[in-house]
């Protein structure tokens, strides 16, 4: 109610008065790519604007701005991004939109991990240095919302206790859904914890719960597989009886549909890994996607 009527109250007002009532109309923040944009949204509430710019199922890697991306890049109160090399056209337009103001790292802070560097690739040309997916660790993703949210208190700082009260919340749920991923992957052997999926974006869930991501040589995003490769993956299928085969949700399904064939698998369903689905989707926000990648990786692990 106190907002609107301030809202109401600033639009009546000449342009020149506005910046004194800036708390009236919600902060305008740009998010590099879409769990980032639900972040700032899960922290801000109704106190920002959120613009997102890889939007749902889209790949951020290879994300192609329109201009319109630009003029908000650069009339943006906040800008976040992930870093650690995931947005590489972002720099381009920070520079090219010669942006003066705040732009939040959330990635800062967190302990990377280099890229798995096996000759083929991420699939999205970045195939040495830092792994940038360092979201699917939701220790990580604890991190990323405190980031954001001191980001979001220092450009809004009339709404400090307001970021202080939802991020503190938001931690808590977070929390709880990390517990809840370690709980449900507990219930696996240890030894069948093992999945196969077409582009090497989970080196961080990995390493943090304890499963194995097979993305072997040959299965990127851009490039077929040759034949030899595909023998390869069959027989590593075979050998080590894995029956937890996924897509993703912007990778093309025709490479791991042709192994699953050869493989006498059946393709499980599909991650979400680097963006979410569509608010009607199966992960519209990043404590769903967790839910929804464990619900499909733990039957499909056990087999
Ligand atoms: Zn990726």
């Amino acid at each position: 109610m106190y907002r609107r009527n301030l809202l109401a109250a600033a639009l009546a007002l000449p342009a020149l008065a506005r910046p004194a009532l800036a708390q009236a109309v919600p902060l305008p923040v740009v998010a590099s790519f879409s769990i980032l944009g639900d972040m700032v949204r899960q922290l801000g509430g109704s106190r920002v604007a959120v613009r997102v710019l890889a939007g749902p199922d889209v790949d951020a890697h290879t994300f192609q701005p329109r201009p319109a991306d630009a003029a908000a890049v650069r009339d943006a109160a906040l800008v976040v991004r992930n870093g650690l090399g995931f947005e590489p056209w972002l720099d381009r337009m920070l520079r090219s939109a010669g942006r003066k103001g705040p732009v939040a790292v959330a990635s800062t802070g967190i302990r990377p991990r280099a890229m798995a560097d096996d000759g083929h690739g991420h699939g999205h040309g970045h195939a040495h240095g830092q792994d940038p997916h360092a979201w699917q660790d939701l220790a990580n993703g604890r991190s990323y919302a405190r980031t954001v949210a001191a980001a979001l208190a220092a450009a809004d700082p009339a709404g400090a206790g307001h970021y202080r009260d939802r991020a503190s919340a938001y931690d808590a749920r977070l929390a709880a859904l990390d517990a809840w991923v370690r709980e449900r992957i507990a219930t696996v052997p240890e030894a069948r914890r093992k999945v196969v999926t077409s582009h090497d974006a989970f080196g961080y869930f990995a390493a943090a719960y304890g499963v194995e991501f097979l993305a072997p040589q040959g299965i990127s995003t851009e490039s077929e597989p040759s034949a030899a490769q595909v023998g390869r993956l069959v027989r590593l299928l075979k050998q080590q009886n894995i029956s937890a085969l996924f897509l993703e949700n912007m990778a093309n399904p025709a490479t791991l549909q042709r192994l699953a064939a050869e493989a006498g698998v059946t393709v499980q369903g599909r991650l979400y890994a680097d963006a979410l689905s569509p608010p009607d989707g199966p992960a519209p926000d990043y404590e769903a996607m967790f839910r929804h990648n464990v619900g499909l990786l733990v039957p499909a692990m056990a087999g």
